[in-house]
């Protein structure tokens, strides 16, 4: 087992494009992962999750930086050197093979006894849990795309590695499926404690299945760190509307004297809040929780309201809709009745400001403390 480092590693591809110019895969990333702990890597389609996994695991080589585990440098250690487990979102299973073959290859490449291999394919599907047996005796393609993700963990399970990497590994199954593998996948790191890297373009997933989530934007990690880190302190207006569901709302707004003026209304702003943001164009960020509906004081916000979604297993509704082109969502007791507006202001205590040019983040509510 093993703790992953990388220091400012930079990766591109020199392959014929139009501009003449390498493509860029990663673009300087740091990142510590401590042994046993498990990190989603989110982000969108081709910002370099995949390019990230393939550092890790030796089939890329850096342009600069180092890849260390355990601090020692493997940066240019092959891959099989490595000791590391990868899944990928195409199984990557021998499709002619029984399951139980499917594990036992390895071992039998290695020549090892017949009992060894018989013991440790035993070991591995007792760990893999209910039901598991009868998949070893299955042709694999007969087996469905779950059950080829749940062999493909066992195969990469039985050869002990030191780091297990996982990309977009349930993203070709339907959503009963996705829900129900992501768990059993959750049950499974967290029993075998290895370092694990899980790779998804879903922020959902990734919040799911990691301790600590890493957002990803054009090659770079934008924030690394818990749920709580990237929902109440994001860095950025990137991670603020990655993370969250549904997501923030964004209105443009300016600041000056106290006030905070957006689409024609001005709101007043506590004066320690004021104090602490800058005068001119600012973007103001709201999460769904984080309106007062109705508000007894002061001037509100008038929400076009499109639809209203009630969550009965969370006693709670969503109310969607718009204000001047403004996508906004606001969290509502489950049997708010239907309406055609709302009348809304910000709670100032879980407001986001950014700055209107950079997007970066000027001030955050930070965690709720609990007591
Ligand atoms: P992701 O997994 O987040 O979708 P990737 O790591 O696959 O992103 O790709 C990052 C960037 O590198 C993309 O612009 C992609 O087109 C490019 N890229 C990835 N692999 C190669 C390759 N073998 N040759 C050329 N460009 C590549
Ligand atoms: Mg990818």
């Amino acid at each position: 087992m093993a703790s992953v480092t990388l220091r400012n590693v930079v990766k591109r591809y020199y392959t014929l494009t139009e501009s003449g110019q390498p493509v860029t895969g990663l673009n300087g990333v740091s990142l510590h992962i401590p042994d046993g702990e498990t990190v989603s890597v989110v982000g969108p389609s081709g910002c370099g999750k995949s390019t990230l996994l393939k550092v890790i695991a030796g089939l890329e080589i850096p342009d600069e930086g180092q890849v260390l585990f355990n601090q020692t440098d493997v940066t240019t250690l092959p891959a099989q050197a490595r000791g590391v487990g990868m899944v990928f979102q195409d199984y990557a299973l021998y499709p002619a093979k029984e399951g139980e073959d499917n594990l036992s290859y390895y071992f039998e490449v290695r020549k090892r006894t017949e009992e060894e291999k018989a013991q440790r394919v035993r070991e591995v599907a007792e760990l893999m849990g209910i039901g598991f047996e009868t998949l070893l005796e299955r042709q694999v393609d007969t087996l469905s795309g779950g059950e080829k993700q749940r062999v493909g963990i066992a195969r990469c399970i039985i050869r002990d590695p030191n780091v297990f990497l996982m990309d977009e590994p349930i993203s070709n199954l339907d959503a009963k499926l996705r829900e129900r593998t992501r768990i059993e996948i959750r049950r499974l790191v967290k029993k075998f404690g290895i370092t694990t890297i899980y790779v998804t373009h879903d922020q959902q997933e990734a919040v799911f299945m990691g301790d600590r989530i890493a957002v990803m934007r054009a090659g770079v990690i934008e924030q690394f760190g818990t749920f709580d880190d990237l929902y109440y302190t994001p860095v950025n207006l990137f991670v603020a509307t990655l993370i969250g569901t549904p997501p923030m709302a964004i209105l443009p707004s300016t600041h000056h004297d106290g006030t905070l003026d957006l689409f024609g209304v001005s709101l007043t702003l506590p004066a320690a809040l004021s104090a602490s943001l800058p005068p001119g164009p600012l973007r103001l960020g709201v999460r769904p929780e984080g309106w007062v509906v109705d508000p007894q004081e002061g001037p509100a916000l008038r929400l076009t309201v499109r639809h209203i979604e009630r969550i009965y297993t969370e006693r709670a509704a969503y109310a969607s809709g718009e204000i001047d082109g403004h996508p906004v969502s606001v969290l509502l007791p489950l049997d708010f009745p239907e309406t055609p507006h709302l009348a809304i202001s910000p709670n100032w205590e879980q407001a986001y400001f950014f700055a209107a040019e950079s997007e970066a983040a000027l001030h955050t509510p930070g965690a709720p403390a609990l007591f």
